[in-house]
């Protein structure tokens, strides 16, 4: 079994980034900029958002983080949207998912221009997507096919079994596999809640990536030997220690990783990934606004 090694990976990239922001203010160009905004205090959010400001600061980007409070309307958010569509400063910005019940994610999502949509989820940058047009991908499933890519993980005519069909993660992901090219050229089947005898179809994969968000679900009886199997899922268990939680995935990493014949672990798996394509989106949404 060979690690899929997300955190190695991820700070690789970083370095590549961090070269083409040097040389670009060698030249006299201004640095990538990317904005987040975010709405409240959840946990989980903070520490995403933070993650991905503090990566701005080590590759050279410039960031803006723009906080507000659970109780922001949505015409408030949807004004700030305009007016960072509009600020010639800011080459891409993303909103972290979740938002409050009483804002309507799916008019916050069409709101992004396009151009400016680093995390990939507007309809135009999907629809490119799926279309095999040059576009943003969402950062997490353009995080797992460059890990494939790097590791050189052969996928072409491979049975690949994604596993939840979120609009983030699951759908583009069950896209991407399945596009011409390397990786994809697989026989994909997208899996979700109601399918039936998932355990039976896991087991034929030859790639087995999930992503359903139910810690341990995937059991070393549901994998094939030799399989390649990425773990999407991130979960805080609460325990004893000083944190008070630790990070675990779908996947019963101890037992399913004596089968596999490569696998990423959670944390320094596709968690790592996901804010290293957030920058280089961000790195290209810069460069196009130059040319
Ligand atoms: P989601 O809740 O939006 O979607 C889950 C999907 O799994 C749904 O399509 C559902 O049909 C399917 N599902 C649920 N239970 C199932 C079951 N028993 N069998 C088969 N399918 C089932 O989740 P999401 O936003 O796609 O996130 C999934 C996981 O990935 C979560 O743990 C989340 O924290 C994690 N995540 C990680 C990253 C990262 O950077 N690594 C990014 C986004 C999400």
């Amino acid at each position: 079994m060979e690690l899929l090694d997300g955190k190695k990976i991820s700070n690789d990239i970083k370095d590549e980034i961090a070269a083409e922001v040097a040389a670009m203010k060698q030249r006299g160009e201004r640095a990538p900029h990317l904005a987040a905004v975010l709405v409240g205090n959840d946990g989980a959010s903070l520490t995403y958002v933070g993650a991905k400001v503090r990566s701005c600061e080590r590759v050279g980007f410039d960031s803006t983080l723009v906080k507000y409070e659970t109780d922001v309307t949505e015409a408030e958010l949807l004004a700030k949207i305009d007016e960072l569509n509009n600020d010639d400063a800011i080459d891409g910005f993303i909103v972290q998912l979740p938002l409050p019940k009483h804002i309507d994610e799916q008019k916050v999502i069409m709101a992004i221009d396009p151009s400016k949509d680093v995390d990939g989820f507007h309809p135009t940058n999907f629809g490119k997507m799926a279309l095999d047009m040059e576009t943003f991908l969402p950062a997490t499933p353009f995080g797992v096919m460059e890990l494939l890519d790097r590791y050189k993980i052969e996928t072409s005519g491979k049975h690949c079994v994604v596993i939840g069909r979120s609009h983030i993660v699951g759908r583009p992901m069950s896209i991407l596999m399945g596009r011409k090219g390397n990786p994809g050229d697989s026989t994909v089947t997208l899996t979700h809640s109601r399918t039936q005898n998932l355990e039976a179809i896991c087991k034929q994969a030859d790639i087995v990536i999930s992503a359903l968000g139910v810690p341990n679900f995937v059991k070393a009886e549901m994998v094939k030997e030799g399989a390649v199997v990425v773990d999407v899922g991130i979960h805080r268990i609460p325990d004893n220690s000083e944190k008070g939680y630790h990070i675990t995935g779908d996947v019963d990493f101890e037992a399913v990783s004596k089968k596999a014949s490569y696998i990423t672990p959670v944390p320094g798996g596709v968690g790592a990934m996901t804010i290293a394509m957030l920058l280089k989106n961000t790195l290209i949404a810069g460069q196009n606004r130059k040319r």
